[in-house]
């Protein structure tokens, strides 16, 4: 797959030397583990190995138990099962299971459902679309349309139950489940006592504390130009960023390039080239928000992040002719990026291959 122009979260160092008393004598160890079809990369601070690498193996079994519930591939998973019921009565689900369709719907409600959690039978067509590198036909994208609706998302939170009001409804959480994984991971370091650690699972990242004697954390975004590399660069401390686009998975038909990301309100795949990179104080805010303002373009995705507590966001879209890309930003996305110096540092790419 071509991935050509494109825009990712891929790198990542620290930034330059601050007083830290009782940092002690830290050493960074590195970890990596394939879930929910991503890498999932940890970084850790921590004065013992074995302290490290069982926190490190407790993180990913946590990723992989929320993979296991919330995958919409795996058909037994919990989220499966469920959307099998769709049209029946309400089921009782798991309390992440329930937390991360909570936190869906009320985006859903806040976008006016640009955020849509059951757009599963629509992004179906579109991943036969890849494959077979053909569009979906109209009146199939009408039928799947008509089984898409987040009203008929029923949640009721005292019962801790589900329910899907119409038969065909189907579930799909693509678009948060890995900033929630990310961050319940980054839980679970904090838990086995570690508080400076990174959390990254390819466009979606969260931290703890930064580095001994370091300020921030130094998350390179890449220009949407892949020979640039990373032309900028964010410092978080107790922070998650998120990036969405069509720079992973997309299809091109006739000249035209389909994202993964769909327009709920007409079904296609979105064809703005754009890269939406959302900092926000935690994963599954970052990663929801990265995909619905990705859905919503810059003038009221813009508008949405200024109205959204501790979010910032930088919107690049591919524009044409003389001006190749335009540059969104909210207002105080600027005073996150790092200083020059810190930008020197040693960086790792974290991003999807460029191929
Ligand atoms: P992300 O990479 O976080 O932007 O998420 C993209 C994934 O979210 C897709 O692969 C779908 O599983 C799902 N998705 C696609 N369109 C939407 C949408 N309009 N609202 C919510 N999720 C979506
Ligand atoms: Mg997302």
């Amino acid at each position: 797959m071509s991935v050509g122009l494109l825009a990712m979260l891929l790198v990542v160092g620290t930034s330059p030397a601050v007083e830290d008393q009782g940092a002690g004598n830290l050493e960074r160890f590195e970890f990596r583990e394939t879930h929910m079809g991503s890498e999932f990369k940890l970084l850790i601070y921590c004065t013992d190995r074995e302290l490290a690498s069982s926190a490190a193996r407790s993180a990913f079994a946590r990723i992989a138990f929320l993979d296991a519930t919330l995958s919409d591939y795996k058909p037994d998973s919990e989220l499966m099962r469920l959307s099998d019921q769709a049209g029946g009565p309400a089921v009782p689900v798991s309390p992440e299971l329930f937390e991360v369709l909570a936190r869906a719907r009320s985006l859903s409600e806040r976008t006016d459902g640009a955020f849509e959690p059951t757009i599963n039978p629509v992004v179906k067509l579109w991943r036969r679309a890849r494959r077979n590198r053909e569009l979906p036909r109209p009146s199939q994208l009408k039928e799947a349309l008509e089984r898409v609706g987040w009203r008929d998302l029923v949640l009721n939170a005292e019962a801790q139950t589900v329910r899907l009001a119409r038969p065909g409804m189907r579930l799909d959480v693509g678009g948060i489940a890995k900033g929630y994984a990310s961050d319940a991971a980054l839980e679970v370091l904090r838990e086995a006592g570690i508080s400076r650690a990174l959390v990254a699972g390819a466009g979606d990242i969260v931290a703890s504390e930064p580095p001994p004697g370091r300020s921030g954390w130094i998350v390179g975004i890449a220009s949407l130009d892949a020979e640039e590399g990373a032309t900028r660069f964010l410092s978080l401390r107790c922070q998650a960023v998120s990036t969405s686009g069509d720079t992973e998975r997309f299809v091109e038909i006739d000249g035209v390039r389909y994202s993964h990301i769909v327009d709920p309100r007409t079904g296609l795949g979105l064809t703005d080239r754009s890269s939406v990179t959302v900092v926000a104080p935690d994963g599954t805010t970052s990663d929801s928000l990265a995909t619905a303002i990705s859905v919503l373009g810059p003038e009221t995705g813009l508008e949405l992040a200024e109205q959204t507590e501790g979010v910032e966001a930088l919107i690049v879209t591919v524009g044409d002719g003389q001006n190749r890309y335009r540059v969104d930003q909210t207002s105080g996305f600027e005073a996150l990026l790092a200083r020059p110096l810190e930008q020197e540092e040693p960086v790792t790419s974290l991003g999807p291959p460029e191929s």
